[in-house]
């Protein structure tokens, strides 16, 4: 090798790449201007990782693999640790499903659980659940950026208008704790209804009346939508209000 030369890349962000010059034993190293600055071990390692050797040997080639990783992994956490981008704003995820069902309206009662328990701090996608389903779910992912969004699916057999205001409150209640008490691992297992979570969902006015209008009504409900569902739709416009 007679030359590596180095560029500090104004566009870069958090990555690095190397160019082999065509036809010269030269390479360009092309790292993050922000990492200028950066410890002395990690300029090591980035000039390390970019004058690597190639092998045809086998053996040789598992081995300079190995330690190109163990570089790359070592430059990926002094970079993540030492030298952060900017967080973006939080940004209220975009709600891409409407919320009206045909009695109930998530996103009213949503607000209205979230001002009258979690003091209006909780933020979450809404949307009910296809068909005649029975499981109401609560799930954390990330958009494109990285930042992490809620989404609360009701289940179907919700959507029917025999189902009384406190079932759908205290469903939608369960769901918004999942957000205020996260998941937590325990002994290599994630617990989702600990005791803290479970406390506080007993002491929601309508818990005990909610558990047994479940138990007695789910069921009869899930008939009743998969039936209304069967129905022609202009059949199930004009009755609406058919009771189960
Ligand atoms: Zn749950």
């Amino acid at each position: 090798m007679t030359g590596l030369s180095i560029h500090f890349n104004r566009r870069l962000k958090n990555s690095w790449y190397v160019k082999i010059i065509h036809g010269s034993e030269r390479r360009e190293l092309n790292i993050p201007h922000r990492l200028e600055d950066a410890p002395e071990p990690i300029k090591r390692a980035l000039i390390e990782w970019a004058t690597l050797p190639k092998h045809r040997r086998p053996e040789l080639k598992r081995a300079l693999r190995q330690r190109r990783r163990k570089l790359e992994e070592l430059i990926r956490s002094v970079i993540d640790e030492q030298f952060p981008l900017p967080g973006r704003p939080e940004k209220t995820p975009f709600q891409k499903w409407p919320t009206g069902g045909c009695r109930y309206d998530l996103k009213e009662v949503f607000s209205s659980l979230n001002s009258h328990y979690f003091g209006n701090r909780l933020v979450s996608l809404l949307r009910w659940g296809t068909g005649a389903t029975k499981t109401s779910y609560e799930r954390t992912r990330k958009d494109a950026a990285g930042n992490p969004y809620h989404c609360i699916t009701i289940a179907g057999v919700y959507n029917h208008p025999s189902v009384p205001r406190f079932a759908i409150e205290s469903i939608m209640y369960h769901e918004m704790l999942h957000i205020h008490i996260p998941p937590r691992k325990e002994y290599g297992r994630t617990v989702m209804h600990g005791p803290d979570f479970r406390r506080l969902e007993r002491a929601f006015p309508h818990y005990g009346a909610w558990r047994q209008w479940e138990k007695e009504q789910l069921c009869p409900l899930h008939t009743a939508v998969r039936r209304q569902r069967k129905k022609p739709f202009l059949q199930r416009l004009r009755n609406p209000e058919q009771g189960i």
